[in-house]
């Protein structure tokens, strides 16, 4: 007897991550022995602060070995609690954070939480790679709001008004934002909340993952404003501001009724986050000390001055300049129709696959966010492989003609 393969419908309804499959892509080359300047993947280049590593060792010493509390550690609540308070001067109870297997579990937490078959969630362009395959998971439906480079890739409060039905549930953002870096202010999140608080229906997803990496000044919660504060989920973890994308810890603060759900669905399917994170985030959230992340917030700032002023000499990249995160996301269309005489550019898919081919430096299309125009750099590397990778870029690029 033969076997049918059949995948769900679900699954069929989402792609593979197209940043992890360039990253796997530029790996599996990299063990080929091509000398691959990776690009694609966001990760601090930063190795996880050693007070940090110290305290999962103490965690493991000290048996922190078993079935974690799914809504994660008390402890590790409180620090967060405490956080809020101290950092974003935000009030939370602890049974409205919930911990979980890095952001990316946090936000799909919340999309399976809110959304049925055919709700509708507004979702600016650019965005993260992620959103919108999530919400094909939970059957919603994205309500896409084209954004433009002149306007830093910031959607307008208007543009979110024009676009509510009765079936909008969510409106989710990042600030600052993967992939464009931008970064809304105090001002423009008061006329967003405003908008939103409009629709009892409505709810806000504010993805702050990049909080810690801030080029413009202090970082601005939408969940500051009082009269939409039981409408906001803040979305946040260590991954980023931390150097811990390894450890998958990520957290949520939710009003309570979202918060007892998310629970719910976690117990049921992946239960509390690893014990050992846990105690590692609880030291990195909680510590005194950081120095480390204000080092880094330095690091990357040079860094986007340096390839903002790399991309600036190639002719054909139109960008914003990146207020935060670590990414560059120009508009690379000027290339498309153009050839190397073997291949052709269509596409911003065209433009990465011929980038790693010839140039083997691994960034990611634009596609992956919603912006078939534009490829994304990651800057989370250092400034020397930078340099080598737009020399690389730039020679490149010359062998293509129209
Ligand atoms: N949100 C955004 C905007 C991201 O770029 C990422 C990528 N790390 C995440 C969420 C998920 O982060 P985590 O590693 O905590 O799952
Ligand atoms: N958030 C990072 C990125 O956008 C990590 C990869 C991922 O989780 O998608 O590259």
């Amino acid at each position: 007897m033969g076997k049918i393969e059949k995948v769900s419908d679900r699954l069929k309804r989402i792609s593979v991550s197209q940043t992890l499959e360039m990253a796997r892509r530029s790996m599996e080359l990299r063990e080929k022995g091509v000398d691959i300047i990776d690009l694609s993947i966001g990760q601090p280049d930063f190795k996880t602060p050693a007070h940090i590593k110290e305290a999962a060792k103490r965690a493991i010493d000290n048996d922190y070995t078993f079935y974690s509390p799914v809504a994660g550690f008390k402890e590790l609540r409180q620090a967060i609690v405490d956080k809020f308070k101290n950092e974003n001067n935000l009030d939370f109870d602890l049974n409205q954070i919930v911990v979980s297997n890095g952001a990316k579990q946090a936000i799909a937490n919340v999309i399976m939480t809110l959304v049925d078959h055919d709700d509708e969630i507004l979702v600016p362009v650019p965005y993260w790679v992620s959103y919108g395959e999530i919400i094909n998971l939970a059957h919603g439906k994205n309500v896409f709001l084209p954004t433009d480079v002149e306007d830093d890739y910031k959607v307008s409060p208007k543009q979110i008004r024009a676009a509510i039905t009765e079936n909008t549930r969510v409106f989710i953002f990042s600030s600052p934002s993967n992939p464009a870096g931008s970064v809304y202010s105090k001002k423009e999140l008061r006329e967003i909340a405003e908008v939103i608080s409009e629709n009892e229906n409505l709810y806000v997803i504010s993805d702050e993952i990049y909080e810690h990496i801030n080029f413009s000044g202090k970082h601005e919660s939408i969940a500051q404003f009082d009269f939409i504060k039981d409408k906001v989920i803040v979305i946040n973890g260590v991954s980023k501001g931390y150097a811990m994308t390894g450890w998958r810890l990520g957290y949520m603060a939710a009003p309570k009724w979202i918060a007892d759900n998310c629970f719910k669905l976690q117990g049921q399917y992946t239960s509390g986050a690893s014990s050992i994170s846990q105690m590692a985030a609880l030291e990195a959230i909680s510590s005194e000390d950081n120095i480390y992340t204000l080092g880094m917030n330095a690091a990357f700032k040079r860094r986007r001055d340096l390839i903002i002023e790399l991309i600036s000499n190639i002719k054909g990249f139109r960008t914003n300049t990146p207020q935060g995160a670590f990414y560059v996301f120009p508009n690379i269309s000027e290339f498309f129709g153009k050839s190397d005489g073997y291949i052709m550019i269509k596409n911003a898919s065209d433009l990465a696959m011929y980038l790693l081919n010839e140039a083997h430096v691994a960034v990611v299309p634009g596609s992956a966010f919603g912006d078939p125009d534009c490829i994304r750099f990651s800057f989370a590397t250092s400034r020397d492989k930078i340099k080598e990778a737009f020399k690389r870029i730039k020679s490149a690029l010359e062998g293509l003609q129209v």
